[in-house]
């Protein structure tokens, strides 16, 4: 059977990125397999530096991902430390890791580049992360590009085990690449990115979130004047919000002339809307229920730890623990 597995970090507010580029992706793939989805709040503290905020986007996120339409009946949902036996496994798969083989890593570089402390943890992070994939016997892991170097660890460790302790001590992961999944750009035209500051919220208010929109940068064409297609920040967004034929109506609008950038922002903030209206509706029904939201992560913690259960016996056995 296809065993998926995806975390998603609670280190800060999500946005139409991570939708389009993360939780869009890992709920329609719910169909095709066991499907473990967690939280992965050991991986946030090495960006995040205070209690209450984590356990608020811990909370945060696990709310906007069953809105999203993740199905607790269909897939494992769970927080990473309730399962703190990965901790164990991260262990274990530290003892053959090389250190070249982190160093190589870019992530680590990029964050402390961005300003984060240069912990052992953020160094350390490829190896808590095969620990979370091979922990569960995942054998597809659905990856973006950012992430395909760290499945590469992944598989070079669970490889190192293997030969040292015997083959099928631990399952060696397949990457499912998304190449189809494009980059959303941000409200300036890089990739949409937290640390960037140019993103645009999946479940913000109203006026505000709108308001970012009519903010978006264009140029001094004059109304009556065509607009340039290629260049356009509203024309990639509005693609993911309204259907085809809107999408060709707004380029042909941009080619003819005669509409003004303040009118295609405010279609492209309506579309944005809309296209989330039914998750915020869900979500809305979500928070006025925390019950169903614990109980939920309850379940998902009681069956994540029993496929974790049969994993680490295996090969604590493996290795003479
Ligand atoms: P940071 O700036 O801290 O890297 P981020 O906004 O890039 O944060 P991540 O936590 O790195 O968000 O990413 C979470 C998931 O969302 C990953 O699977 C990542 O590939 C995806 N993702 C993030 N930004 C985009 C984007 N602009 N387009 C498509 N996918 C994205
Ligand atoms: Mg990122």
């Amino acid at each position: 059977a296809m065993r998926i597995l995806t975390g998603l970090q609670p280190s800060g507010k999500l946005h139409v990125g991570n939708y389009f580029g993360a939780m869009e992706p890992a709920v329609k793939l719910q169909e095709e397999g066991d499907a473990f989805y967690f939280i992965a709040n050991y991986h946030a503290m090495t960006t995040v530096r205070d209690a209450a905020e984590l356990r608020a986007y811990t909370r945060e996120l696990a709310v906007d991902f069953l809105a999203c339409g993740l199905d607790p009946e269909r897939s494992v949902f769970f927080r990473q430390s309730d399962v703190p036996e990965v901790n164990e496994l991260a262990w274990i798969l530290s003892t053959v890791c090389p250190i070249s083989l982190l160093e190589k890593c870019h992530s680590y570089k990029d964050k402390v580049a961005k300003g984060f402390s240069p912990s052992h943890g953020l160094f350390a992070y490829p190896v808590l992360m095969a620990a979370d994939i091979l922990l569960y016997d995942s054998n597809q892991v659905p990856v973006g590009k950012d992430q395909k170097q760290h499945l590469e660890v992944t598989r070079d460790l669970a490889g190192k085990i293997n030969e040292a302790y015997g083959e099928g001590t631990l399952v060696v992961p397949e990457p499912i690449i998304r190449e189809s999944v494009a980059v959303v750009p941000g409200l300036d035209g890089q990739k949409m990115s937290k640390s960037y500051g140019n993103t645009l919220p999946l479940f913000g208010e109203e006026k505000p979130s709108k308001k970012l929109i009519m903010r978006i940068k264009t140029d001094s064409t004059p109304v009556e004047e065509p607009k340039p297609v290629a260049d356009s920040l509203i024309l990639p967004l509005f693609r993911l919000f309204a259907d085809e034929d809107a999408y060709r109506e707004m380029v042909a609008r941009h080619e003819s002339g005669g509409t003004g950038y303040g009118d295609f922002k405010k279609q492209l903030a309506e579309a944005y809307w809309d296209y989330f209206a039914p998750m915020r509706a869900k979500r809305e029904e979500l928070v006025s229920d925390p019950g169903f939201v614990d109980e939920v992560l309850a379940k998902g913690a009681e069956k994540a730890r029993a496929a974790a259960a049969i994993t680490l016996d295996r090969v604590r056995q493996a290795v003479g623990l």
